[in-house]
Order: structure tokens, then sequence, then C-alpha cells
């Protein structure tokens, strides 16, 4: 008795969930999609942004170009697992 679930410590509100892993549109083979992938794509984005200096407009470019950085990461797999042979449609 008195077992309460810790929950304090979820600080990170996922406003966008990201997908564990995709499926090739061509084959429908599962490729997995780690955080890691995510993270280099956003700080390559963020290091782009803080070259510029523009203050109202960087927030916003900022979000876009994090969009767009998991986009072109999902792509970018996807693109590796078409060119290799275990894509087979
Ligand atoms: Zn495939």
């Amino acid at each position: 008795m008195g077992s309460d679930l810790a929950d304090g410590n979820g600080n990170m509100s996922k406003a966008h969930p990201v997908p564990d892993n995709i499926e090739c549109p061509s084959c429908g083979h599962v490729i997995p999609i780690s955080e890691t992938i995510y993270h280099q794509a956003f700080e390559q984005a963020q290091r782009d942004l803080k070259a510029k200096s523009a203050k109202q407009e960087q927030e916003l470019a900022e979000k876009e170009k994090q969009l767009q950085a998991r986009e072109a990461a999902i792509e970018q797999r996807v693109q590796e697992h078409l060119q290799k042979s275990n894509c087979r449609p």
C-alpha cells in the first residue's frame, strides 16, 4: 500500500510524437528510426540558424527547420534502405 507512480519527472512534453520506425514505401520493410538521427538533424539546423541573427524570425524559422530536419532524417533513412539490397519490392 502507498505505492504511487513516480510521474513527477515528465517535463518533456512531446508536441510532435517521434515515430520509432517507418515503413518502406516500396517493400513495406520496417525501418527503425532512432532519436539520435533527429538529434543530429536538430543540432545541425540550430547551428545553421545561430549563424544568422534575427530574433522573431529565428523562432519561427527554428520550428520550421526542426520539422524539415525531421522529415529529412526520415527521408534519408528511407533512401538508405532503398539503395541497399534489403529492399525487395
Ligand atoms: Zn524497401
